[in-house]
């Protein structure tokens, strides 16, 4: 009841989503699994206009991916491709490696019409974006990711940036990648708990706008989590046809992009008030999830049953979906830090919260706010 798939392509090794936006942005995304190099390198190489390349990556990911991705590009001798290499980690996620960034495209003498390759997660994604977004005015770039939530969630939709130590993601800009190119093979290498962080999002897109989505999950969740490729492939294109069809409705996020934040809002609480490194960001999500569930049928918009079913798919993709018993928040240092998150428009706080059947969610500030409390109270406990 989407409309899904009218935008997407299958061919035999890979699938190519379309991002359709206007004047003249659309680009593809790439879901693939077992590329031939020939493949690889024509697709690449087919969404740059200039010849010159910068790669971008982190220490972690370079000795596993920068040759193969250096090469691809090279082969043919079309391109000159220059590499940096950034520390890991969400902490370098600021202006000081932005900086870093900048300096390496005028260093090698970057024109307006080269290219920046954003090799890695969703760190890398962001900042890499961010960097092509404001070099001379902006510049192109394709996404490479390489983490479950890059692929289905940070590298689509144009959204970059870096974090100020006042707040996440508070530097940034809309800039949207020429292509995005995923190669599943990639996640062999992933840690377990990326991975499942990565599934938290994909259980996102099945409960605020696919109700099938979710249901296939309940069927196939052990499969995604053995990387099956094929299970991993469907999955993630799955996600991509969800996100692309939210930013083509609404790009600049004034409302429906904001359902893509379901259990955020209570999950930024829970990441703010821990600092970085205590939770992945999908991990609490999924707490974030489960607080929204939760709420949602205290106030009798869903059926508890719905909830249960929740919890048991967060559960069989290893998630949490409660905070430890020894966990210092309460309720009124929850209610600060979930006041400071973005979807706070003039003093008010507005939720993503389930409503109806399977697949349907609001974006509100008119709700119960004891059931808020209760819920709150519930978790902390
Ligand atoms: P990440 O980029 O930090 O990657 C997680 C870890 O996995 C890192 O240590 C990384 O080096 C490592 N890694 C990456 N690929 C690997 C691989 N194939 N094999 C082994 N290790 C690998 O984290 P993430 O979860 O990918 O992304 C989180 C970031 O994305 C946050 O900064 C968040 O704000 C951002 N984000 C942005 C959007 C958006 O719309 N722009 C959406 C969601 C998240
Ligand atoms: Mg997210």
């Amino acid at each position: 009841g989407n409309d899904l798939g009218s935008n997407t392509v299958h061919k035999e090794n890979f699938d190519i989503v379309r991002v359709d936006l206007d004047d003249g942005r659309d680009y593809p995304i790439y879901i693939g699994t077992g590329y031939s190099e020939e493949q690889a390198t024509e697709i690449l190489q087919s969404h740059i206009k200039g010849n010159k390349v910068l790669i971008v990556t982190n220490d972690r990911i370079a000795p596993m991916y920068l040759e193969k991705y250096a090469n691809l590009l090279k082969a043919g001798d079309k391109l000159s491709v220059e590499t940096l290499v950034v520390p890991d980690g969400e902490e370098h996620k600021n202006m000081e490696i932005m900086q870093t960034i900048l300096d390496k495209c005028l260093e090698t003498s970057l024109d307006r019409k080269a290219t920046l390759v954003a090799l890695g997660g969703g760190v890398i994604g962001d900042m890499v974006g961010f960097a092509a977004a404001i070099y001379q005015r902006g510049v192109n770039f394709v996404q490479v990711p390489t983490t479950v939530m890059a692929m289905v969630d940070s590298s689509v939709g144009g959204k970059t940036g870096v974090n100020h130590p006042g707040g996440k993601n508070m530097i940034g800009a809309f800039h949207q990648p020429q292509c995005v190119f995923v190669d599943t093979e990639t996640l062999s290498t992933l840690p377990d708990r990326e991975l499942q962080s990565g599934i938290s999002e994909i259980v996102k897109y099945g409960l605020i706008r696919d109700k099938e989505f979710f249901e296939w999950q309940e069927d196939h969740m052990e499969r995604m989590m053995a990387r099956d490729p094929e299970a991993l492939r469907f999955a993630i294109t799955r996600s991509c046809q969800n996100k692309a069809a939210v930013v083509k409705a609404d790009e600049k996020e004034a409302g429906l992009r904001a359902t893509l934040n379901l259990g955020h809002t209570f999950g930024h609480a829970i990441e703010n008030h821990s600092g970085y490194g205590t939770w992945l960001h999908g991990e609490a999500v999924a707490i974030g999830t489960a607080m929204a569930a939760t709420m949602s049928a205290r106030m009798g918009w869903i059926e508890p049953q719905l909830v249960q079913r929740i919890y048991k798919l967060l559960e069989r993709a290893k998630l949490p979906v409660e905070l430890p018993p020894d966990s210092p928040m309460d309720r009124d240092s929850f209610l600060k830090l979930m006041s400071v998150d973005k979807k706070v428009e003039n003093g008010n706080l507005r939720l993503i919260l389930l409503k109806g059947a399977l697949g349907n969610c609001v974006f509100t500030g008119d709700f119960d706010e004891q059931a808020l409390l209760d819920t709150i109270d519930e978790f902390v406990a």
